[in-house]
């Protein structure tokens, strides 16, 4: 046997021993993670109606809110709808979530980016509203989402302190999903759990038009 060949046992020897060691510490890390985790989930033991608000100008506020009413419909909860922004006639959730018993009400006349008549986006608004806030009121809905809302808000068509006060009284079992850009900071305030996503890139910068099935 060469002195190379000797040589070459004995680092394999301390290889072994280096990924014991390794192995032995990433359990450790692993097993404090797991506690630190378990620690948590044994504190968080409320339940409530929870207010959540997604907001940010990346892609995908309103298909988190959507993907929360299927999730909920899909443990059998009820769930309702309101569309402050009508964008294209088309929804691909609401041909899905429809057929599943969830009401959508969507702005009659339709605010739209391109508005040019500001007295009818305000009286759609209201009428929208209305019906949210009988939502807000029936506790025989689990879980309401307020698509756009938070345009409403900057936009001042719907005041709010009818918002706040909506959001306070409603069954204290019930929970609401807000999404749209530049939530106001009292809602913001108010909710449990907030979340603001960002843009990265997104393919409209590309010269990619909305696409079926993906944008709407
Ligand atoms: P999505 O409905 O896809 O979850 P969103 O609710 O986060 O998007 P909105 O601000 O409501 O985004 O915009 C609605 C439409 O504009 C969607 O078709 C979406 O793909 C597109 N969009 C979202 N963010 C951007 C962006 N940063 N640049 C260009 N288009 C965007
Ligand atoms: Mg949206």
């Amino acid at each position: 046997m060469s002195d190379d060949n000797f040589i070459e046992k004995d680092t394999s020897a301390t290889d072994a021993a280096d990924e014991q060691n390794r192995q032995q510490r990433h359990k450790l890390r692993q097993q404090k993670l797991q506690q630190q985790v378990q620690q948590g989930i044994d504190k968080a033991t409320a339940e409530k109606g929870l207010l959540l608000v997604i907001t940010g100008n990346g892609k995908g506020k309103s298909t988190s809110g959507f993907g929360t009413v299927a999730r909920a419909v899909g443990h059998g909860l009820t769930a309702a709808v309101v569309q402050f922004i009508k964008g294209s006639w088309e929804c691909g959730e609401r041909n899905l979530l429809a057929q599943h018993q969830v009401e959508f009400a969507v702005m009659a006349t339709g605010f739209t980016w391109d508005t040019q008549d500001k007295a009818a986006d305000i009286a759609a608004a209201e009428k929208v509203w209305q019906r949210a806030e009988q939502m807000l009121a029936d506790p025989a809905i689990d879980l309401v989402l307020l698509d756009e809302l938070t345009y409403m808000v900057s936009y001042h068509y719907i005041e709010l302190e009818r918002i706040v006060c909506a959001l306070q009284n409603r069954p204290a079992a019930q929970h609401v999903v807000i999404t749209g850009r530049s939530c106001h900071r009292t809602l913001v305030e108010m909710a449990d759990t907030v979340s603001e996503v960002q843009v990265v890139k997104h393919a409209f910068d590309a010269g990619i038009k909305a696409q079926r099935g993906l944008d709407w």
